[in-house]
Parts: C-alpha cells; structure tokens; sequence
C-alpha cells in the first residue's frame, strides 16, 4: 500500500513513519510513505495557501487553487488514488472505516491548517474523516492516526496474523466488543490476584470468560456498542441484563 499526505507541514509525519510497527513494516515493504508540502503548489514570493475568508469572521482559510494543482498533479502518476480529507464535518473515523481503508492499494489524505479550507476543496474528496468530536489544529495528527489504524491491519504487520482480529471494536465474527481484561505476571501484586481462571491452563474455560468478560466491560464502559456487536442470542440475553443492572445501579447511586 502507498500512503501520501498533502499538508503544510510535511515534516511533523516523519518520526511517526519510521517508528515501532509502522517503521517496520515500511522497511519491509507492507507501505511506503511520502508525504508531500502544498507549499510546492504555490506560485507566489510568499508561497501563500491561505486567505482571509468571504463574508468576514475569524482567521484564514485554505485556498482551493493550491489543493487543486496539487492533488490533480499527485493523482496523475500512477494508480488513482482514494482520497481523504479531514475535516470535523466528515465522517467519524472507527475500526471499520479502517478495515475498509486497508483494502485500497493507494490512499492519499489531505489536511487542512487554519480555520479550514474552502469548501469547493473538497470537490476532490472521494470522502471525508473526522477522527472525534473536537477540533485539532491541523489534519496531520489525523492522518497519523488513520495511517497507524490502517496500517497495523496489514498482512504481516503485527507479525502474528491473530493480534488484530481479536481486538476491541474488530468486526471479524464475535466481534464489535471491548477487548477481554488481560493480565500478565506477577499472578499477585499488591494483594491484587489475576482472575484464577487464567492459570488453570484450561483453554475452553479462558476462551469463556474471556467472552463474558468482554461482554461485561462493553455493557460497563460502551453500551452504545451492544446494538451492533456481534452476539449469540444467550449472550444478547445476558447483555440485556447486564444493561439493565448497571442501569439500576446508575439510578441507586
Ligand atoms: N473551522 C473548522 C475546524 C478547522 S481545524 C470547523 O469548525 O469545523 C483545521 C484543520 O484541522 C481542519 O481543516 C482539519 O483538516 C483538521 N482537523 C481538526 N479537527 C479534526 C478532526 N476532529 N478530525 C479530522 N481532522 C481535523
């Protein structure tokens, strides 16, 4: 896979790139990165990207024409690519968005500075993301963060081609639940004991606790995430109650 960001700060992905998991699988070829500055679109002394918006208001907006001659340019070599900008209007950005993403043999993100871009910019998006309800300085750390969400689900990314199935919000079968609470030595600390079950070395018993576990915590901590997930109709049962004991404790407290 090729990713590419178009940015005006180019320099803030390298670190992020060439680090941990996402280093290594660039080093072995699972994606290449690059990362281009919108600065080389420009054709004046100042290599100006933005201006002040029309009908008044705050700050600077992005100008369409740079983003335009730049994108246009980046997609001409090669395979097409998919192209995403980020804005707090797009879509939220979750684990299955990722999954689809990681099915694209190029995609290119393009992030916005300022107050924002021009909105005939995003006549080049074939989507737009939003990584969370809050407003970031720039679309760079969303590309970062869509780039490790995306990337990690790579054929031999995290090395063991298990680890990123069984995971929070993966919608393979079972799926859509907070991960299992896991423990590692020691088996005591602080008077605080690992559950017993998980040193019985009795695998049909952890793969069972492990599930209900999974289904406490997401009636816990996301119950807006039962609707979805993936259960068998005794588990939906034992949900449903679940959710209606944390909701009469709520209303006891
Ligand atoms: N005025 C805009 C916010 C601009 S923030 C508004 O109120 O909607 C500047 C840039 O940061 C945006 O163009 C976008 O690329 C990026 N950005 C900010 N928050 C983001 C978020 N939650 N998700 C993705 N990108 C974001």
């Amino acid at each position: 896979m090729l990713i590419e960001t178009l940015s005006v700060f180019p320099e803030m992905f390298e670190p992020v790139m060439s680090t941990s998991i996402l280093g290594r699988a660039r080093s072995a070829g699972i994606f290449d990165f690059h990362a281009y500055d919108l600065r080389d679109w420009t054709h004046d002394r100042h290599r100006t990207v933005d201006d002040a918006p029309f009908g008044g208001g705050q700050g600077m907006l992005m100008k369409a024409p740079p983003i335009f001659e730049a994108v246009r340019s980046i997609a001409s070599e090669g395979t097409c690519p998919h192209i995403i900008f980020f804005t707090p209007c797009g879509e939220p950005f979750k684990q299955d968005v990722a999954e689809r993403l990681a099915g694209y043999e190029r995609l290119l993100f393009v992030c916005g500075r300022y107050e924002g871009m021009d909105e005939r910019a995003y006549e080049l998006a074939d989507e737009r993301l939003s990584i969370g309800d809050y407003v970031l300085t720039g679309g760079e750390l969303a590309a970062m963060v869509v780039t490790d969400a995306v990337v990690r689900l790579l054929p031999g990314a995290l090395g063991d081609e298990l680890s990123s199935v069984d995971e929070s919000f993966s919608t393979a079968e079972g799926g859509g639940l907070l991960e299992y609470a896991q423990y590692t030595r020691p088996a005591e600390f602080e008077g605080n004991e690992v559950p017993p079950v998980l040193l019985s070395g009795d695998h049909a018993k952890v793969a069972r606790w492990r599930r209900r576990n999974a289904i406490e915590r997401t009636c816990r901590w996301r119950p807006d995430l039962i609707p979805a997930a993936e259960l068998t109709d005794e588990e939906r049962l034992y949900a449903e109650e679940l959710l209606r004991r944390y909701h009469e404790d709520e209303r006891i407290e």
